[in-house]
């Protein structure tokens, strides 16, 4: 067998690509291939034409997967072309996404690794650096996330969740029948709400001007047509789209009508910004607040009577059980079950001394035990009330003011209960995304953060390059 036989069979990049010679180098393997075929293939559309734009070629390498030690660099001329719709391109290759310097095989392998371990693996045993990482994840998350999968949403969640310094924010929408986050955007609150109901429903192209008809002077005009449109599903006088200007033949895809319109259920947090947004875009379904949200605040509050109290006594000069305290931190926040040995003795010692921080920790653990699973309504309800009734008698101003935004939202909170968005069913998914988030912040890019989650968290199942060649999909 000659050798460019043996190597287009190894690297398998796809029909019509021929291997014309490998080159080894001291440090890596260079294939050089060209195109068999004829017309001219648009990367970014699939047009095609026989058609060159001039006779400069382009000389492109990309990165395989490695062969043992060796690297592997895909070499190939390609031709420029002029698309209609995306005017002078380099050729596309069946083996590469367009502008990338790595094959697809490589991508895959990237992505697979980065939703499953930490970036010293990643930048070392594929001799890549983190950025080049985040560039390929956006690529290959663009490429797979399926864009449907904003049809057929009816209970989400709005959340947020801080990335890289204290005050950088991402906003995720979460699909609770699917358990996946669909949709995130850079930044919270309102604005970042109104981007996500936007893409739900966006704004139909600007219909063309009406034509003007003839003026007949002594007519009064006739009002024109409205067709309903848009996220609410009754549309007040002068809104929609006047169904007079719809050209013939133009349809609004049923789809993208008013999707927001099935939503019966918003999970959110206690903040205002989220609440705001789905009551003008979304006013029929109902506002859940996320048990999970109510369970941060309390280990908040305990976690400020703590620090209080670790502060007291250290202007006090008690060092030794300033430092204690220190250590408590973790003891006092994680639930009773999880606590290692030594954290559970701290915490007998927290008993044992008794006082606020002792107090804060019981009131905190009851307002957890509403989420308990198996709870029914009513049980709930008796206790978020008697927690209601302790929380302004507790003398700690921390549970004072949890007291007050509980009782604020005491409707919403019930109704998470009664559809069954409970603590669990949020958590493992909040857990998740906390996790990558973590894992991202070494990128640059917001836009690379987010496509980490979507990899990981979203509607995307992604394979290996043997199993996708063995489904035939590479
Ligand atoms: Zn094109």
């Amino acid at each position: 067998m000659r050798v460019t036989t043996a190597f287009s069979r190894l690297l398998r990049l796809g029909r019509g690509v021929v291997v014309k010679k490998v080159r080894f180098e001291p440090d890596r393997v260079i294939v050089e291939v060209a195109l068999r075929r004829r017309r001219l293939i648009c990367p970014e559309c699939g047009y095609s034409t026989r058609a060159r734009k001039d006779t400069r070629p382009d000389c492109s390498v990309w990165r395989h997967l490695d062969l043992g030690i060796w690297r592997i660099e895909v070499h190939c001329r390609r031709r420029r072309l002029w698309c209609p719709e995306h005017g002078a391109r380099t050729e596309g290759v069946p083996f590469a996404r367009p502008g990338s310097d790595f094959t697809r095989d490589f991508e895959c392998l990237v992505a697979w690794l980065a939703t499953r371990t930490d970036k010293t693996t990643i930048t070392r045993m594929l001799r890549i650096d983190w950025g080049t990482v985040g560039r390929i994840i956006k690529r290959v998350c663009d490429d797979e996330l399926d864009p449907n999968r904003l049809n057929d949403l009816y209970e989400i969640g709005i959340d947020e969740v801080s990335w890289k310094k204290q005050h950088n924010y991402l906003t995720l929408v979460a699909d609770h029948q699917r358990r996946c986050v669909v949709w995130g955007c850079e930044g919270k609150g309102e604005k970042a709400a109104d981007a996500f109901f936007e893409e739900l429903d966006p704004e139909p192209a600007a219909p063309s001007p009406p034509p003007s008809p003839p003026r007949q002077p002594c007519q009064p005009q006739e009002p024109a047509i409205m067709v309903p449109f848009g996220p609410c599903p009754t549309v007040p006088a002068g809104h929609g789209i006047p169904g007079a200007w719809l050209e013939d033949g133009f349809e609004l895809d049923p789809a993208l009508i008013a999707r927001a319109s099935q939503l019966t259920a918003v999970s959110i947090d206690m903040t205002a910004g989220y609440a705001a947004s789905t009551r003008h875009h979304a006013p029929q379904a109902i506002i859940c607040i996320d048990p999970y949200h109510v369970v941060q605040l309390a280990n908040q509050a305990l976690d400020e009577v703590r620090r209080a109290y670790w502060n007291e006594l250290r202007s006090l000069g008690d060092q030794d059980t300033a430092r204690r305290f220190k250590d408590a931190r973790w003891a006092l926040l994680k639930a009773p079950e999880d606590l290692t040995d030594q954290q559970a003795a701290t915490l007998r010692r927290i008993k044992a001394a008794g006082g606020e921080v002792w107090r804060a920790y019981t009131l905190k653990e009851a307002a957890r035990a509403i989420f308990e699973p198996g709870l029914s309504i009513e049980d709930v309800t008796i206790l978020i009330d008697r927690l209601l009734s302790r929380l302004p008698r507790s003398r700690l101003e921390p549970f004072v003011r949890l007291g007050k935004t509980i009782r604020k939202h005491r409707d919403g909170i019930l109704a998470a209960i009664r559809l069954g968005i409970n603590q669990g069913r949020t958590e493992a998914l909040n857990n998740k995304v906390r996790l990558i988030t973590r894992r991202a912040y070494g990128f640059h890019s917001a836009q690379a953060a987010l496509a980490l989650i979507m990899l990981t968290c979203g509607p995307i199942t992604l394979h290996l390059p043997h199993e996708l060649h063995a489904l035939g999909i590479g």
